[in-house]
């Protein structure tokens, strides 16, 4: 979401031999390679390097450890920060490490990190199966799972790392370490929303649910602090196999929206329920009673079509601030609207996530997501364009996030951005961040795995 200074990329000397391939500054299709999801993020590594297999991964880490250079990991490159690139480091891409392995009896599946969210859910539904990830179909399995993952299935089957079994982690003295309960298990403890910062995860291995029905799709609302309020209410108390993401924001030009609607505020409501179509019609019911439906797409359908196709070539520039609520009431739904509709942003969203249901039901200290009892979560956002106007936007977005939560009381890793020391601990409240901090210590002394939302080890940390 920043902007970047260009730097002279520096020279790496000799590569060690690899399998996958090196894309340098000098080859065709570098600027497509070092592109990140977000636009405003211009960085120029020395190489990215398009590991093969677990040896490639052993190799770019010994020579980013041994050469002292900086190493960025990239599995889908959607970093809000921009830690999937660096200037003048080297980028480990997972991009073409994304086996899904599927064992339909056991209902498990071991997927390589650099899979998409959407790979591996189109590979379980071969089966009835599914694991939850987010609301982006092309998010990498690995960075969003690292993170936590919170998603459409959050308030029925619990964030993505509460269904993970085990993992595979290349840690930074070389070792290719698998971990689950019983083997590393504070390391397993730890990448369980710890992010990046323990070492290269190479594959990671899901319980998968079984999902005979599901209904899902949009349903547009207009927008008053009363629908805005009335939808926080009916999502935070519906049946947790419905989970709902409530956008709030202009009307996109989309062909299923008619024209007088483009750019007026509505609720863009993701409906996610994970049942049969009658109980899903009932649950759904409190939502569309809430205003006269600007558009209605919920209707039963396969999983995966909660992932509508994305133009890779798409690149956004976006700021935001992430934070969990206890519910929008009357007068939080004023503030948003009236913050919504003061603003000139081309696009500009308050997103409503409800949490609880499974996700609350797991203790906090069991793994490093430590946020279980806050019912929901609530991102803002506004696209700016240009280093002068994210200045306005970032000002904008800041007073928005204040107005809403006052108390800087929490953060979801997955959603941070560049934001400070202070931002993270929220993301790591008290013996999460220390414990992180112990693991941290154990498994990556020097901190070779920083760019990231980073745990400094525990003998450097500074309080
Ligand atoms: C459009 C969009 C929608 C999103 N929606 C959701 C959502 O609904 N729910 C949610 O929970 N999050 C969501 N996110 C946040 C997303 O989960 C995080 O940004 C996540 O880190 C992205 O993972 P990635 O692999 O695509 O990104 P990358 O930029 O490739 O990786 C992000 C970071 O994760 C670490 N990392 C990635 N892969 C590995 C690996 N294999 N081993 C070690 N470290 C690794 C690295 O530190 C890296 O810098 C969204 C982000 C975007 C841009």
């Amino acid at each position: 979401m920043q902007s970047t200074t260009e730097m002279p990329a520096r020279s790496l000397g000799t590569l060690p031999a690899l399998r996958g391939s090196v894309i340098r500054p000098e080859d065709a299709g570098y600027d497509r390679a070092r592109a990140v999801f977000y636009g405003g993020i211009d960085k120029r590594p020395a190489a990215i390097v398009r590991v093969a297999d677990v040896a490639d991964v052993q190799r770019v880490v010994a020579m980013a450890r041994d050469g002292d250079h900086e190493l960025a990991v990239r599995s889908g490159g959607h970093s809000i920060a921009g830690h999937g690139t660096t200037n003048g480091g080297v980028v480990l891409d997972l991009r073409d490490m994304a086996k899904v392995e599927i064992d339909a009896v056991a209902c498990t599946a071991w997927v390589e990190t650099g899979a998409t969210a959407l790979q591996v859910t189109k590979a379980a539904a071969e089966h009835g199966l599914v694991v939850g990830f987010g609301d982006s179909g092309s998010v990498g399995v690995g960075g969003i799972t690292l993170g936590g993952g919170i998603g459409f299935l959050v308030r029925k089957h619990g964030l993505t790392i509460d269904s993970l079994l085990a993992a595979e982690v290349v840690t930074a003295d070389g070792r290719h370490l698998h971990t689950d309960a019983e083997r590393y298990p504070e390391l397993f403890w730890a990448i369980r929303g710890g992010g990046g910062n323990f070492g290269v995860v190479t594959r990671l291995k899901f319980r998968l649910h079984e999902l005979k029905q599901f209904t899902g799709g949009v349903l547009v609302l207009p927008a008053t602090p009363e629908t805005i309020a009335g939808f926080s209410a009916a999502a935070l108390s519906a049946p947790e196999e419905l989970t709902t993401i409530g956008n709030i924001m202009p009307a996109p030009p989309l062909p299923f929206l008619p024209a007088d609607v483009h750019g007026r505020l509505v609720i863009f409501g993701m409906i996610a329920y994970a049942g049969d179509p009658d109980s899903a019609g009932r649950a759904i019911a409190p939502f569309r009673a809430l205003a006269t439906p600007i558009a209605d797409t919920v209707a039963a359908m396969p999983y995966a079509g909660m992932y509508p196709p994305e133009d890779p070539n798409v690149h956004p520039s976006a700021i935001g601030r992430t934070m969990f609520v206890d519910s929008i009431d009357g007068p939080a739904a004023k503030t948003i609207f009236e913050y919504l509709s003061s603003s000139d942003a081309a696009m500009r969203v308050a997103q409503l996530r409800p949490l609880g249901g499974a996700a609350a039901r797991v203790p906090a200290d069991a793994t490093a997501y430590a946020h279980r009892s806050r019912p929901m979560l609530v991102n803002v956002a506004a696209f700016y364009e240009g280093p002068e106007d994210r200045r306005v936007r970032a000002v904008w977005v800041d007073e928005f996030a204040k107005a809403v939560q006052p108390d800087d009381t929490g953060a979801y890793v997955g959603f941070l951005s560049d934001e400070g020391e202070s931002r993270k601990r929220a993301a790591y409240p008290g013996a999460t961040w220390n414990r992180l901090t112990r693991i941290k210590a154990e498994y990556d002394p020097t901190n070779l795995f920083r760019l990231n939302q980073n745990i400094p080890p525990a003998h450097s940390r500074v309080t």
